[in-house]
C-alpha cells in the first residue's frame, strides 16, 4: 500500500464499508432515512432502524456475521454470547464463520426486583466456565444496557469478555473499555416536538413503528391459551 497524502485510507475504508453495511440494512427494510418519525419516548427524529427487521435476510446476516467473525478473527474465542432473537440469529452467523469455533449460547432477558437482567439456562452454565473467552454478539446497541448487562454476567461467572460485535451502534454510547466493532456506528438526532425542525417545516408524522410496537405488545403477553 502507498501511503497517500489525501484522506487517511483506514477512514476512508471504514465509510465506504459503513455505506455498504446501511445499504442492505436499508435492502431489508429495517433502516429508513430521510423521514419524520415518531419514537417511542414521544421525540421525533428523520432516520429509525426497525431492530425486528434486520435479521431477516439470511445471505445478508451471514454476510454481516462472517465481517464480524473476521474482524474478531485473530482472538480465541470459546463462546460467542447474546440474548434476544435478532441477536442469536447474528451470533449463529458469527460464531459459524469464527476460525476458533466457538459455541452459541444465549441468555434470557427478565425482571428481577423490579430491575432488568440476564440470566443464561441452567443448560449452558458448563459452556461458559471460567476463563472461557466470550465475544458479545449484539443486532443494535442503542444504550448500551443489554451489553452492560451480558458482561456483567460473563465476569460473574469468572470468564471474560473478549469484545463485543454488533450490526450498529449509536456512536452515543460508551461501553466499559471492551473491544466494540461495529458495523454502522451512527447516531441521529432526537428532538422534542416543540423544537423538532421537520414539525416546523410540516413533514407528516410517521407513527407506523411506534404503532406497531404498541400492537405487538399484547400479542407477545398473551400466550395461546393451549390445551394441555
Ligand atoms: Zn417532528
Amino acid at each position: 500500500m502507498s501511503p497517500g497524502p489525501r484522506k487517511d485510507p483506514v477512514a476512508v475504508e471504514t465509510e465506504v464499508r459503513e455505506k455498504i453495511h446501511l445499504e442492505i440494512l436499508k435492502r431489508t427494510g429495517a433502516y429508513h432515512a430521510n423521514d419524520h418519525v415518531l419514537l417511542p419516548s414521544g421525540q421525533h427524529t428523520s432516520e429509525y432502524i426497525e431492530k425486528t427487521l434486520v435479521t431477516t435476510e439470511p445471505s445478508f446476516t451471514e454476510g454481516l456475521g462472517a465481517v464480524i467473525a473476521k474482524h474478531f478473527a485473530p482472538w480465541p474465542v470459546d463462546v460467542v454470547l447474546s440474548t434476544g432473537p435478532g441477536a442469536l440469529i447474528l451470533s449463529h452467523c458469527v460464531a459459524r464463520a469464527h476460525p476458533s469455533r466457538p459455541v452459541v449460547v444465549y441468555g434470557a432477558k427478565g425482571l428481577s426486583a423490579g430491575k432488568r437482567r440476564v440470566t443464561i439456562p441452567v443448560e449452558f452454565q458448563r459452556l461458559v466456565r471460567p476463563a472461557s473467552k466470550v465475544l458479545l454478539i449484539e443486532d443494535l446497541v442503542s444504550t448500551g444496557s443489554t451489553i452492560t448487562l451480558l458482561i456483567n454476567l460473563v465476569e460473574q461467572l469468572g470468564a471474560e469478555v473478549v469484545g463485543v460485535g454488533c450490526l450498529w451502534r449509536r456512536t452515543s454510547v460508551e461501553l466499559t473499555g471492551k473491544p466494540v466493532f461495529s458495523l454502522v456506528s451512527r447516531d441521529f438526532p432526537t428532538y422534542d416536538p416543540e423544537e423538532c425542525p421537520l414539525c416546523k417545516k410540516s413533514v407528516p408524522l410517521n407513527e407506523e413503528f411506534v404503532r406497531r410496537r404498541h400492537a405487538r405488545r399484547p400479542s407477545s403477553v398473551q400466550e395461546p391459551k393451549a390445551a394441555l
